[in-house]
């Protein structure tokens, strides 16, 4: 067993109910001491910046796929993340990158269509991108920073921290990797494989093929293997072996998964 693993679990059971959640899935038990209403109202905020910040792209295709992919599992997601106002924006940036905040905002740059080559690849993209989110990662990763003392007051849950929230929107920007400067990974190997896990279910039940997440991670592979540098999308979510062999060993579950997909019925969503 690991630190960060101790290190959550003694977290948890010091603070009882204070900050505890279950990640979805897999079941994890996680500490939160953030306020969830602040992340999100800031992971808005951040993402209409972002939206005045880089040209949006007018490729009706590309929009189209994002949308139809997003929707679907948007749907399969519903229960995990049901105050969500979904919003799926292509960004016209040769970057491969792609993005998820709380409050079902998603973000993908024109680069990353170079490596999802078809619909069931981007959904493993877009999937593991709100598997971050449903498993609150951004909140676990600031509440660890808070629990050490790197960032200073935050909103807490409960009122613990008293008074108005003090999460800084640079802090939060550095939890989701959204930063300007080059560097510093956004999320441990931990957590993209436990993205890349429930990701997996997620586009599974969404009825996709999941055999196509494994084409995914080689083709970034590949990529880092030749590009001339990492765009933003590797330095986050650095590839190894380790994650193709999990999702490997996950595909008969996964699979068992979108045999489902057909039965489970979605929620009608009341746009
Ligand atoms: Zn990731």
């Amino acid at each position: 067993m690991n630190v960060p693993i101790r290190f959550s679990l003694a977290a948890c059971t010091a603070l009882l109910l204070a900050g505890c959640y279950a990640v979805p899935v897999t079941g994890r038990h996680a500490i939160n001491l953030v306020d969830d209403k602040d992340v999100t109202k800031m992971s808005i905020a951040m993402f209409d910046d972002m939206k005045r910040q880089y040209k949006l792209s007018r490729d009706r295709a590309l929009n189209d796929q994002l949308r139809r992919v997003g929707e679907r599992i948007s749907k399969v997601v519903f229960w995990d993340m049901p105050d969500a106002e979904w919003e799926f924006v292509v960004f016209d940036v040769p970057q491969i990158n792609a993005f998820a905040m709380a409050g079902g905002k998603v973000g993908v740059f024109t680069g990353l269509f170079k490596i999802a080559k078809n619909d069931d690849q981007l959904a493993s993209v877009i999937a593991h991108e709100i598997a971050h989110v449903t498993a609150k990662h951004v909140h676990e990763k600031l509440s660890q920073e808070l629990a050490v003392g790197t960032i200073g007051t935050v909103g807490m849950i409960g009122g613990l921290a008293g008074g108005a929230s003090g999460l800084t929107v640079n802090a939060l920007s550095q939890a989701y990797g959204i930063t300007t400067t080059v560097g510093g990974l956004a999320f441990d190997r931990k957590k993209e494989k436990e993205a890349d896990y429930i990701g997996l279910m997620y586009m599974a039940r969404a009825g996709y093929d999941p055999e196509e997440a494994v084409k995914v991670l080689e083709a970034l592979d590949a990529e880092s293997a030749s590009g001339p540098g990492p765009g933003a999308f590797l330095s986050t979510h650095p590839t190894n072996p380790e994650r193709i062999i999990q999702l490997m060993d996950a595909m008969p579950k996964a699979k068992a998964e979108r045999a489902q997909s057909g039965i489970r019925a979605a929620p009608v969503l009341v746009k």
